[in-house]
């Protein structure tokens, strides 16, 4: 590979299209403005904006759970795993039942159910806590099972709204490291939404850069590190240089006196 994409075989259809899309609530809310973008098989493609500048909007749209006011949105429903920012566990369901809910949801026999769910703990590092209740585990934990619970599809396309935004910092940076190991694993593709510059950077094969009312994406950012990447990216000078220019667009898109909202999002 030795290139930007993890993937093999990378720069094929677009998996996912947004096509001009805008999005005005009923109560006249300006949500979403002109929103053109691809995201293609073997990308990691991460969206960073202030709190209320449309990323939930947007992702809703993405996976059909909201429908555009105008333009469209191009994807296939089925190939849709969502990482929602809380876990969403049912709290009366171990460890092992929660990850096997989506096969039963999908009919998918109870074997083969089980042989996908204990693979997929497996592959977020939860095997021996399949007996564990969520609230036993911890914040990533949870996160974790959340993941595997995902996984159990095999979804060609991960949406993932903010998912690590409660976690503390040192748990952030190393769900940051395992899921860009999930990504070269299982090959998905990726829009991930977050308000941290850093996670953008480290994650993403691109970031776009969104602003508020309405949100509009004003700039793009190609992430030229190759994967797997190393803790201790996050401290080299081409790291910095990457988040200094997301940062700077970022400010470009604010008028005066939000520079408070901007330092809230480091
Ligand atoms: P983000 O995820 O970036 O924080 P959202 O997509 O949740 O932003 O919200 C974008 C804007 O749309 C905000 O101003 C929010 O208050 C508004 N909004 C979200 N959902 C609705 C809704 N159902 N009705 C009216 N306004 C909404
Ligand atoms: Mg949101």
């Amino acid at each position: 590979m030795g290139g930007k994409v993890a993937n093999d075989g990378a720069a094929q259809r677009a998996i996912l299209s947004f096509e001009g899309v805008a999005k005005i609530f009923p109560d006249g809310t300006h949500a979403l403005e002109g929103i053109r973008f691809e995201v293609r098989r073997g990308e990691f493609v991460t969206i960073v904006g202030p709190s209320g500048c449309g990323k939930s909007t947007l992702l809703r749209i993405a996976s059909n759970l909201d429908t555009p006011t105008s333009g469209r949105v191009l994807v296939d429903r089925e190939q849709i795993g969502y990482i929602f920012q809380d876990a969403t566990l049912l709290p009366w369901r171990n460890v092992m039942e929660n990850v096997e809910l989506l096969g039963e949801l999908h009919d998918i026999p109870k074997d083969e159910r089980r042989r996908l769910a204990v693979k997929a703990i497996e592959t977020v590092g939860l095997t021996g806590f399949e007996k564990h209740f969520p609230k036993a585990l911890s914040g990533g934990m949870k996160m974790r099972a959340s993941i595997a619970r995902t996984l159990t599809l095999n979804p060609p396309l991960f949406l993932f709204d903010e998912p690590f935004g409660a976690l503390d910092q040192i748990t952030r940076e190393r769900l940051n490291e395992e899921t860009i190991v999930l990504f070269m694993k299982e090959k998905f593709a990726a829009l991930f939404i977050t308000h941290s510059i850093y996670e953008a950077v480290f994650l993403s094969t691109r970031v776009l850069v969104m602003s508020p009312r309405p949100g509009q994406i004003v700039a793009e950012i190609e992430v030229p590190f190759p994967y797997p990447r190393a803790p201790e990216l996050r401290y080299e000078p081409s790291f910095a240089d990457l988040t200094g220019a997301v940062s700077a667009a970022l400010r470009g898109s604010f008028h005066s006196g939000a520079e408070a909202e901007l330092e809230g999002m480091k």
